[in-house]
């Protein structure tokens, strides 16, 4: 079939109007936000229901063209950038289906934008925890495809841990409708979990049902200052022991962080009187209405017998969303000082502290200047390793530097028994680098997975899976 008819036939099934060619139409899914990777396409389709979707993967099989999904493009790791083919965009299969309360559960279709979904249970009374900075864009099915992190995975998990059942079409346009609300299901493989995470790359994620949680009675939110990342990890320690999960959030931020959004951030202010070699933002949820009272008593303690410096409890929801937004416009602000060289890890918990000290020292010795942004969600042992080039460098020349600080940073990362892609996925940008820290027996059952779902590797080639080494290769 040539390229030809198959965009007729697409347009024959889904309406002409949802199968884009023309330039300006597509040239927004080519390419993710933050720039690094840009990519073509033969067509972008728009199907509006599971049955429409199956038929377009269906047809593309046919003509052996590959297909990548995308949801709300927000991605960073260039995992949803096409490389030819078609891209399929989920987004209008946006409609919640059903909203359980007994079971604690919703069914949502792939490309409900993630702030709809937590907005739907919340309707009901309940909460659907997974929080991102992009969730006014971010689409559902992009957070189970990249397995999404966020800041309440200390006391909720990660999407994986969110999610119940999945539907999914397959490489040759079948579907695999997995949509249960079971807790437990031990009838042979746990086939809903080869999907949450595989970028695209085994299946197309069309609906789920999720797991929803009481909403708390109340929340409080702290802000700490605090001599060191090692103290950070004691206060950590301190607050988890004694609240356990009710303990909804624990972020850090160096000095640094805090000084470029207190420069750029407008309306921002200063949250302590003092100054502090790091800080930690800290949040409490707790089922009774006195998580303020809770959190002060705590606070106090923390000052007493680890030594924190000086902390701030929010006394209104808006000083609470002030203390957020200071967190949160991080990765924003980062780029008003210039280059950035990013890094999404994660180590055991016990040893952000050293990875912190470790990287800090190895990254400021390899160049002179360079201004290391380590922040991020520390309660789960997710560090955004950002580096901020030195003042006056030409930016080219500094982000020239980004394999030689890749090479640093994962190997510290890769001796903590850590890893190199903690929240945002491999896709392209993290795909070679799995030669050198991905163990080769993971990696040789990666590409059997692969091949026995997608025998033609059609869906979303190029991302995630590293070029095949053979097992000879490895001696
Ligand atoms: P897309 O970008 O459209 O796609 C991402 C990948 O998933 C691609 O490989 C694509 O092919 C695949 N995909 C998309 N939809 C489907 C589907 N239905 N079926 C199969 N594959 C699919 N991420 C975090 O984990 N934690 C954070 O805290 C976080 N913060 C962010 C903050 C900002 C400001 C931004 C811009 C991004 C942030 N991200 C974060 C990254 C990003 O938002 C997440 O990866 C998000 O989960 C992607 O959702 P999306 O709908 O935009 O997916």
């Amino acid at each position: 079939m040539s390229n030809k008819s198959l965009i007729d036939t697409l347009a024959a099934r889904l309406g002409a109007a949802h199968v884009l060619t023309a330039p300006d139409d597509v040239a927004p899914h080519l390419a993710e936000t933050r720039g690094l990777y840009r990519g073509e396409a033969l067509a972008v389709v728009r199907p509006r229901d599971t049955a429409e979707v199956a038929f377009a993967v269906r047809e593309c099989a046919r003509a052996r063209v590959p297909v990548v999904a995308q949801g709300g493009n927000t991605g960073l790791v260039g995992g949803g950038v096409p490389a030819g083919g078609v891209v399929i965009s989920l987004s209008r299969l946006d409609r919640v289906r059903t909203l359980d309360v007994l079971d604690a559960t919703i069914t949502v279709e792939a490309g409900c934008v993630l702030a709809r979904v937590q907005q739907a249970a919340d309707e009901a009374g309940l909460l659907f925890p997974l929080s991102l900075a992009s969730e006014g864009s971010c689409r559902i099915g992009g957070n189970l495809a990249t397995n999404a992190g966020g800041t309440a995975v200390l006391a909720y998990g990660n999407a994986r841990e969110l999610t119940l059942g999945l539907e999914v079409v397959l490489a040759d346009g079948r579907v695999w409708n997995g949509l249960r609300a079971l807790r437990k299901d031990n009838a042979g493989y746990d086939l809903k979990h080869l999907f949450v995470g595989s970028e695209g790359t085994l299946g197309i994620i069309t609906a789920a049902v999720l797991k929803l949680f009481p909403k708390p009675a109340s929340r409080a939110t702290a802000f700490l200052g605090l001599a060191s990342a090692r103290a950070a990890l004691a206060a950590f320690g301190h607050l988890r022991g004694r609240v356990g999960p009710r303990l909804t959030a624990f972020e850090y931020l160096p000095r640094f962080a805090l000084e470029i959004v207190l420069r750029h951030l407008p309306g921002a202010v200063r949250p302590l009187a003092g100054d502090h070699a790091a800080y930690a933002l800290v949040e409490l949820s707790s089922p009774a209405p006195d998580a303020g009272a809770e959190l002060e008593g705590l606070l106090a303690g923390l000052i007493e017998a680890e030594g924190a410096e000086d902390a701030v409890l929010a006394q209104s929801d808006a000083q609470g969303r002030a203390l957020w937004r200071l967190r949160e416009s991080l990765s924003e602000v980062q780029g008003h000082e210039g280059g950035s060289i990013k890094h999404d890890v994660a180590v055991p918990v016990s040893r952000v502290a050293e990875f912190l000290e470790r990287a800090t020292a190895a990254c400021e010795a390899a160049m002179q200047g360079v201004r290391v942004c380590a922040f991020g969600h520390f309660g789960d042992g997710n560090i955004h390793f950002n580096l901020t080039q030195p003042p006056g460098m030409d930016r080219m020349a500094f982000l020239a530097a980004w394999p030689r600080f890749n090479r640093i940073v994962h190997d510290i990362v890769h001796e903590l028994d850590g890893s190199i892609a903690a929240e945002h996925g491999v896709g392209l940008i993290k795909r070679d680098e799995l030669l050198r820290y991905k163990d080769p027996v993971a990696l040789d059952l990666m590409h059997r997975l692969k091949a026995a779902l997608d025998p033609h590797g059609l869906l979303n080639p190029g991302k995630v899976l590293p070029d095949r080494v053979l097992p000879g290769d490895l001696l």
